[in-house]
């Protein structure tokens, strides 16, 4: 999946599970909580020096990319694994931030549901290199994936209007 469909789809699974489970914080932490889900969502990416964010920070992704495939370990249920542990250690030494770490891992949890979605699916259970998809998927960057994002960015952009006119 493209990284700004990435964005839209960890926005909008970050509202869905704020608004479902109460995972945030104050009202006024909102865009600070987005900004950390779509850094989430980006993130597992970081495995390809050509992802939106490895471009940005390509010293990262090249030394990543160096000792791991794209859509690797880091799209894996064992990096979700690490993702929890990280949160949980960053929440307790910094209990005010917690709300930002755990929008973060949402957001890291909504990329590898998107990939998963994609006809090259997901390397799950890395380090058996055998990739998961779902029985119902599309190709990455396709008329599907652009169209869904659409809806869902829709969505999102009318959400966002009627929260804050
Ligand atoms: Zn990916």
């Amino acid at each position: 999946m493209l990284g700004r469909n990435h964005v839209i789809v960890g926005l909008g699974l970050y509202l869905a599970a704020d608004y479902a489970l109460g995972t945030g914080g104050p009202r006024s932490d909102l865009v600070n909580c987005l900004t950390a889900a779509a850094l989430g969502s980006l993130t597992p990416d970081l495995d390809s020096p050509h992802s939106y964010l490895g471009r940005r920070l390509w010293p990262v992704s090249r030394t990543v990319s160096a000792w791991a495939r794209h859509r690797g370990p880091t799209h894996s249920l064992l990096a979700c694994l690490l993702v929890g542990l990280g949160v949980a250690a960053g929440s307790k030494m910094y209990p005010g931030w917690s709300p930002y770490f755990i929008a973060f891992a949402i957001g890291y949890v909504s990329h590898l549901l998107a990939d998963w979605c994609t006809t090259e699916g997901v390397p799950l259970l890395w380090p058996n290199n055998k990739r998961f998809r779902s029985p119902l998927n599309f190709r990455t960057g396709g008329m599907v994936e652009n169209l869904f994002s659409l809806a869902l960015g829709s969505g999102l952009g009318y959400w966002f209007y009627q929260s804050f006119r």
